[in-house]
């Protein structure tokens, strides 16, 4: 069994996550991604909304309601805009919602310190709910993005003082994976997950996944142990096929592929 703690999905025509699926030849539909997830035994998937071409968000409300049309088999996640308005939205969606379970902030999307005081609402109303926040961490899917701000070591800080915050580093920070490994080493409350490592097909595809193996398996001895890694694919940034060999690729027994691919995930967003 397996839990994916990163998948997008939408109906919009300016999604800027279509080229991806289509550099995959996926159809990037909630028929195609429940199907994908029957097929590979996934029993749930986090959905968050995906970035649209001119720079924003798809509204947490389509997001919520294509989780609604999966009979929740999909859990959303709420995308929180460094906004007071959007923060105080998002609140009220999450107590709204009990499917809701976790929030996410998009760091270089928006160009935002992740201690920046107009998350602190947020982060108190996490704490005492419980919800993980994930932040979006490493390469960004549209060009005008800050890769500065989207470096993993920008939430050092906030993970020392609100070190009972659940913290999420997505795509363990790729390309620096080195970065991501030693928050997760250095914080009891920083997770990272595995989603949206690679894309598409080019001539070195199969070079690049070996790199990354060794990569994420150095990371995983470093960290010296996988009690906070979790599997995600980024649907449709990876297929799920590509995206569970990934993970069975490496350095990982049995009970430890089951924490990555599960129990891990079970436990942080109570599943
Ligand atoms: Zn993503």
């Amino acid at each position: 069994m397996i839990i994916d703690c990163h998948a997008h999905l939408s109906t919009y025509d300016d999604d800027a996550l279509i080229p991806y699926a289509r550099s995959n030849s996926l159809s990037y539909s909630l028929a195609e991604l429940l199907e994908n997830m029957r097929r590979f035994e996934v029993t749930d998937a986090l959905l968050l909304s995906p970035p649209r071409v001119d720079g924003s968000i798809v509204p947490n409300e389509h997001t919520i309601r294509l989780c609604e049309l999966s009979n929740w088999r999909l859990k959303p996640v709420l995308t929180v805009e460094p906004s007071k308005e959007h923060v105080e939205s998002c609140i009220k969606l999450a107590k709204s919602k009990k499917q809701v379970r976790a929030f996410k902030i998009r760091l270089g999307y928006v160009k935002v310190s992740p201690i920046d005081p107009v998350f602190l609402p947020l982060y108190e109303y996490a704490l005492s709910s419980g919800l993980p926040v994930l932040f979006h961490t490493g390469d960004t899917a549209t060009k005008r993005a800050s890769l500065k701000h989207a470096h993993p070591l920008n939430l050092d800080e906030l993970a020392s003082s609100f070190d009972k915050l659940k913290i999420v580093v997505c795509h363990f920070g790729n390309p620096w994976i080195v970065d991501a490994a030693e928050l997760v080493y250095k914080h009891n409350n920083v997770y990272a997950d595995l989603s949206g490592l690679f894309s598409g097909y080019t001539r070195f595809s199969k070079k690049y996944i070996e790199t990354l193996v060794s990569q994420l398996n150095r990371a995983i001895y470093y960290i010296g142990s996988v009690d906070r890694i979790l599997f995600g694919t980024d649907y449709p940034v990876e297929d799920h096929e590509r995206a569970i060999q990934l993970v069975k690729s490496l350095d990982l027994d049995e009970n430890e592929l089951k924490l990555v691919f599960y129990e891990n995930a079970k436990g942080l967003f109570a599943l």
